[in-house]
């Protein structure tokens, strides 16, 4: 491991995710990089926030890691796609960093959720963050497209204590032209996920215009509820807060003008979930 990158010393803490956030790692070699990717070290991370309660179950320290091979149209936070934005943080810090939080997390019934960027661009660290996490007895949850899960094995699977997939929409040709990838190996995850009975969120974005047909609610709600580990739905409004990193970034938004779905329609997608018995918040 070399040491173009010096462990940070200031506080891995944004107020939120955001916060723009680029070059965190910009002087780290590409040797280094693919080093902290085989063995986890070292993880990338956009930042870590604390007092979510969207993020899993009761209140959550998020840490959000940089990288992601999709390119949603909707993405809220474009700045983690590439790994570089991130700041290389190692693993016994990042661990350091969920010890602080340990005893407030379980008075509050809530944990730690890796999420991103897509956590499992950089398997390796997640799967020994959430399982350092586990052995302190904090709640884990993971936060994925599901398009990398095949890198977790089994038993680091296991080490979950809930995965949140993020279902984009439904059909092959829509997910392509909304992420820029294949459907099949987040639906091929969550089946695994289903086998080892293994507890599961689903969360849909609802964008008016992308992602609010009522068919596409419909082919998720049927998918989940036969899967039989889905606890819960999260209908996600799309929201702006994200729109200032695209320009920022000089990257074409082809959402500029696109606004939050109505409470109404909301309730009309959830009402969809709803009646293949299905949980929604
Ligand atoms: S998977 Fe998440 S981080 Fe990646 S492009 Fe899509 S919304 Fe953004």
């Amino acid at each position: 491991m070399g040491t173009q990158v010096r462990p940070p010393s200031e506080s891995l803490e944004a107020a939120s995710p955001y916060e723009l956030r680029l070059n965190q790692s910009a002087g780290a070699s590409e040797s280094f990089v693919r080093a902290s990717l085989e063995t986890g070290d070292v993880g990338f991370l956009h930042s870590f926030t604390t007092g979510s309660t969207v993020d899993g179950p009761g209140v959550r320290v998020v840490a959000w890691t940089a990288g992601c091979p999709w390119r949603c149209l909707y993405c809220h936070n474009p700045d983690t796609w590439s790994m570089i934005n991130g700041k290389a943080v190692p693993l016994e810090r990042a661990v350091a960093e969920l010890r602080k939080y340990r005893r407030g997390l379980k008075v509050m019934s809530g944990g730690f959720t890796l999420s991103g960027g897509e956590p499992l661009l950089q398997d390796r660290f997640a799967a020994r963050l959430l399982a350092a996490a586990r052995a302190m007895g904090i709640h884990t949850a993971l936060d994925t497209s599901g398009f990398l899960g095949d890198r977790l094995s089994d038993a680091e699977l296991g080490e979950i204590d809930l995965v949140i997939l993020d279902i984009k929409t439904w059909g092959e040709e829509r997910h392509r032209r909304l992420t820029g990838k294949d459907i099949g190996p987040t639906l091929d995850f969550a089946r695994r996920l289903s086998t080892l009975n293994r507890p599961l969120w689903v969360r849909l974005v609802l964008v008016p215009g992308l992602t609010d047909d009522p068919e596409i609610a419909s082919n998720i709600a049927t998918f989940s509820a036969g899967l039989g580990v889905v606890q819960r739905v999260d209908v996600l409004p799309f929201h702006q807060m994200g729109r200032y990193k695209w320009a920022r970034l000089g990257l074409n938004y082809a959402l500029q003008d696109t606004k939050p779905p109505s409470p109404e329609l909301v309730e009309k997608i959830c009402d969809i979930f709803r009646a293949e018995g299905l949980k929604t918040v």
